[in-house]
């Protein structure tokens, strides 16, 4: 039996969640943030001092079990769903991915959570997101989108999403904080963040979700996902 994939990478902040969760509960597909992933490793890794090194945290990767169950993100069975979206956690999990080890081990566990959700027979297929799904981890798939929008306006949407909340943010401390990771993003030496070639590049700078998810479904051949 074969199963539908669709990655779809993109920067910080430019809205992948959303279009992602959206994307995979339309087509009956489990959705994987890759992005929570690695927040849950600079959580633990955070939480136990360890030192910096590829080895261990090779070990910590091995060992940290990570799932996800009702949109909520588990790291050894503890509920981290909000703990992982702090600042602090967002530019530990930028620093943590630039190692190897992390990198390998990170391929690896996403691609079996894949196996194992589309064997077990629950969905049809799979949307990830992250940076790298298009270009290492699922080279192959069957449809790559690279969804783009300037650091102003991801920082606008970002900023403008915080106060709503009625959270106390700043614009420029806000853009710079981007502007950071996506520089460490995308000069990384492994797996930087880039669109695959075959990628349809989407810049959302002038669409809003429903526009964008118009887009995307229009792009996939749901053919495979009745087959
Ligand atoms: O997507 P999100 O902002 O939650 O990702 C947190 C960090 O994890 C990113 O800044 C990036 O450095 C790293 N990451 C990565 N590869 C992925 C997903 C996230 O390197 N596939």
């Amino acid at each position: 039996m074969s199963f539908i994939i669709i990655a779809i990478d993109g920067p910080s902040g430019v809205g992948k969640s959303t279009i992602a969760r959206k994307l995979a509960a339309e087509l009956s597909c489990v959705y994987v943030d890759t992005g929570a992933m690695f927040r849950c490793l600079a959580l633990s890794w955070g939480k136990q001092g360890c030192p910096e090194s590829d080895l261990f945290l090779q070990e910590l990767g091995e060992q940290t079990r990570i799932y996800f169950e009702d949109e909520k993100t588990f790291c050894d069975e503890i509920d981290v769903t909000d703990e992982i979206r702090s600042e602090d956690i967002s530019s530990l999990a930028s620093r943590i991915s630039l190692f190897p080890s992390i990198r390998e081990v990170m391929k690896k566990k996403q691609r079996a959570l894949v196996k194992e959700e589309c064997e077990a027979g629950n969905y049809k297929g799979a949307v990830l997101e992250g940076r790298d799904i298009g270009t290492v981890v699922f080279p192959y798939a069957d449809h790559k989108f690279f969804i783009d929008a300037s650091p102003e306006i991801r920082a606008e949407r970002r900023y403008l999403q915080l106060r709503e909340q009625d959270v106390d943010a700043d614009f420029q401390e806000i853009l710079s904080a981007l502007v950071e990771r996506d520089h460490q993003d995308k000069n990384r030496s492994i797996a930087p963040l880039r669109a695959a070639e075959d990628a349809i590049i989407i810049d959302t700078g002038n669409m809003n979700i429903d526009e964008v998810m118009q887009h995307l479904l229009e792009s996939v051949d749901r053919t495979k996902i009745y087959a």
